[in-house]
Formats: structure tokens, C-alpha cells, sequence
């Protein structure tokens, strides 16, 4: 574990000047929203800018939002542009690029998007897009036309304010008894407004459970306070979902607003995005779901990189992702694998190799370090025997 300086040092050399920020507003996160970097000269405070990041910065001004939390710059190597923290933050020339075979929807959001805010695509949950704003626009976001395309995202102006027809719409579908309130990031709103959108939910006597997926305990932890966690206590039961791509993000702060989260009943959950050239070695994602365990945040799913538009270089093999998950299952602790999926339009679908096959004969099992044995048809049957 990293720990982030209550005030950033200022380095010597050829690395930048990072500004000396005092604790109290290192600590306060309404700062870090007023002072993020938005602009090459502000960016230059904390990072080397290379010729290709800003070329790729000033490439994308006008179709991609960019804005970074002095926070998480302050995780960035100043000098390495291949840093992993720096590659999810920073614009780099591959987002300007048309692979083949990209879209810009490609799990079919929009296709299954019933209200102006809610997604209904599985029977029993829907996702709430409550936002498009988020506190640091991740250059991979799978919802990068909504988060981060400045003319494409879904909503229209006029329908901004009120979230009367989202909940009309899960009143009236009893069926649903999850509900996900996602974006954009749902913590972007005052507590305020959260708390509206939180308590209408609650109203709804069908909705069991309230799930929040949020990138600020790795963007800006600082936003996960004492009084956010003890509203949302107020509304149980309520989980939350987070996002670490990197054992990078692990620091003091990300660990302490985990445990502030807990500490107030709200499991923490982790979805990690498979990237290229950020975690897409054994080694690095071993670190990442081991390290998660020590801040107690449990590891749920590993997506496989969608080829979104403006994504696609951050795209690996599925055979890549199979690999990875050959290194975790069996070698780290059991609740430490994530389940390795890819986000389609008929749901998410899980693509790990299976460790056995249906044979004549029984079972054939298969085991992290590659050993195998057959398990006989006496022991496992095909079909159902009777009691002798
Ligand atoms: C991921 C997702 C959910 C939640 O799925 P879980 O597997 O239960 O986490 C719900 N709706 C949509 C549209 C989703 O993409
Ligand atoms: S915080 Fe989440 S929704 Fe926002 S840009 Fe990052 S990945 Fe996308």
C-alpha cells in the first residue's frame, strides 16, 4: 500500500512543480471538484505531459470529456506516460482511432433503456443511469458516449430534474427488486440529492435492495464521508460496487473510505476492467485482488474490455483474459477471483475455461496447476439415480 501524502511533495529535477495543498483541503473533496485539472497547463503541475498526450488531449477536446481529481494525479508517475494510473486518465492517441468491429453501444444500453434513466434488461433489476457526470472521465469507460462524448450522452435537457417517471416505471414493474444506481457516477450528486433519489427508491415497497457502483473510493476517496455512509444507512439494504483497475489505487485514503463504508453495514464490492497494457498480466492482477482482501473489498466481476468506440485500444484477447484467470483460480484465495465476463446485449456472460467436461465415462476434472483426473459415471451419473 501507497501512502498519498496529506500534502503532495514537490519534486525536483525535471519532474514538475506539484502543488503543496494544505491537509484540510487535500482532505475535502468539494476542492478536489473545483480544482480539476481540465487544461494541458494544469495538468503540466503534476505530470510531464508527452507530445502524444497532448496531441491526443487536444484531439479529443470537443468529443470526450476530460477532467482528472488532483487526487488521483497525484498517483500518477510524472515522468511515465505508460504509468497505469496516468493511461485511464490521461487522453492517449488510440481513442481517436475507428477499430473494426467498434460501437458505440455495444451491450445494447440504449436497445433495453425503458425511461428516460432506467435500463431494464434481465427480469428481476434495472440500472439507473442517474448521471453522466463523473469526478475523473476514465479513458475506458464501456459508457463512454454517455460519460464522456460531450454531444451523445441520453439526457435530454428538459427531463434533467425529475426522476418521477424513472420511479413511476419501477413502482409499476414489481418484478424488479434490485435496483442499480449507476451512470455516470450516482456520488457526483450532493448528498441531498442522493438522499431524494435513494428514499424514492426505498418508498417502493417491491425494490429489496439499493446497489451503488461508484469510482470514488479510487478517483477521490474523500468523498465517501462520515455523513454520506450514514445517510445511506438510513436506506438498507445498500451495497456498493466499486472499481480498482490497478494495485496503484490502493492507497491510505481509498482504504480508509472502504472502511468507512463498512463500518456504517455497506458491503464493498469490486469490477475490475481488463486493459491493456494496465493490468493484463498475472502478476499485477494476482497483486490487485490480493491487495482488495487487505481493505476487505471483495472481488466480483473481471469485465472483458468491450470494443466500445474510443475503447478499442485498451482491448484484449479473450484468450488474455483466460490466462489470467488460470493464475488466480486456485492460486489466491477463493473469494479473491473475480468472475471474468463479457458485457453483451443478451446480458453478462461468463467466459472463464471450464476446469471439467462431461465425458462417457464420468468427469474429467482439471486443477489450477494443470493436473487432471477423471471422476467415474458410478460417482457422477448423468442422470438421476434411484435410492438402492
Ligand atoms: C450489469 C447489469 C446489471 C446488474 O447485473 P449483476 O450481474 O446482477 O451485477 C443490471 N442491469 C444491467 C443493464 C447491467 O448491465
Ligand atoms: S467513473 Fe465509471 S462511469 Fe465514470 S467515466 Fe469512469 S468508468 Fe465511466
Amino acid at each position: 500500500m501507497s501512502a498519498t501524502p496529506g500534502e503532495p511533495e514537490p519534486t525536483s529535477g525535471s519532474a514538475p512543480f506539484r502543488p503543496r495543498v494544505p491537509a484540510a483541503e487535500w482532505d475535502d473533496w468539494r476542492w478536489h471538484m473545483r480544482k480539476r485539472i481540465t487544461s494541458v497547463a494544469k495538468a503540466r503541475q503534476w505530470i510531464n505531459l508527452s507530445p502524444e498526450e497532448e496531441k491526443a488531449i487536444a484531439g479529443s477536446a470537443g468529443k470526450y470529456r476530460w477532467s482528472i481529481t488532483p487526487y488521483y494525479a497525484s498517483l500518477m508517475d510524472p515522468d511515465d506516460p505508460s504509468c497505469p494510473v496516468r493511461q485511464q486518465a490521461v487522453p492517449a492517441p488510440g481513442e481517436l482511432v475507428e477499430f473494426p468491429g467498434a460501437e458505440v453501444d455495444p451491450v445494447g444500453d440504449t436497445y433495453y433503456r425503458r425511461t428516460n434513466r432506467v435500463v431494464h434488461k434481465y427480469p428481476d433489476r434495472v440500472i439507473m443511469l442517474v448521471t453522466e457526470a463523473c469526478p475523473v472521465y476514465c479513458r475506458h469507460c464501456t459508457r463512454k458516449f454517455h460519460t464522456t462524448d460531450v454531444h451523445g450522452t441520453y439526457f435530454r435537457d428538459d427531463e434533467g430534474g425529475s426522476f418521477d417517471e424513472d420511479l413511476r416505471y419501477i413502482a409499476e414493474h414489481p418484478e424488479i427488486r434490485d435496483v442499480l444506481l449507476t451512470g455516470g457516477d450516482p456520488l457526483s450528486y450532493r448528498d441531498g440529492k442522493l438522499e431524494e433519489i435513494v428514499s424514492g427508491l426505498r418508498a417502493i415497497p417491491s425494490v429489496e435492495v439499493v446497489r451503488i457502483g461508484s469510482r470514488f473510493p479510487v478517483l477521490l476517496p474523500q468523498r465517501i464521508t462520515e455523513d454520506l455512509c450514514e445517510m445511506l444507512s438510513r436506506y438498507h439494504p445498500v451495497w456498493l460496487n466499486t472499481h480498482f483497475n490497478h494495485p496503484k489505487e490502493i492507497t491510505a485514503e481509498s482504504a480508509a473510505a472502504v472502511d468507512r463504508l463498512l463500518r456504517h453495514g455497506i458491503p464493498v464490492g469490486n469490477q475490475t476492467v481488463l486493459l491493456r497494457g494496465i493490468n493484463d498480466d498475472v502478476t499485477t492482477m494476482r497483486t490487485l485482488m490480493t491487495e482488495l482482501l487487505r481493505i476487505r473489498v471483495r472481488p466480483y466481476y473481471l469485465y472483458h474490455c468491450d470494443n466500445v468506440t474510443g475503447v478499442s485500444h485498451f482491448m484484449t484477447s479473450v484468450e488474455k483474459g483466460w490466462e489470467i484467470m488460470e493464475g488466480l483460480q486456485g492460486h489466491i484465495t477463493g473469494f479473491a477471483v473475480p468472475q471474468y465476463v463479457l458485457t453483451t446485449r443478451i446480458g453478462k456472460v461468463p467466459l472463464a475455461r471450464p476446469y471439467f467436461a462431461r465425458t462417457a465415462d464420468g468427469l474429467r476434472l482439471r486443477n489450477h496447476q494443470g493436473q487432471e483426473m477423471t471422476v467415474d459415471a458410478t460417482a457422477y451419473p448423468i442422470t438421476e439415480p434411484d435410492a438402492p
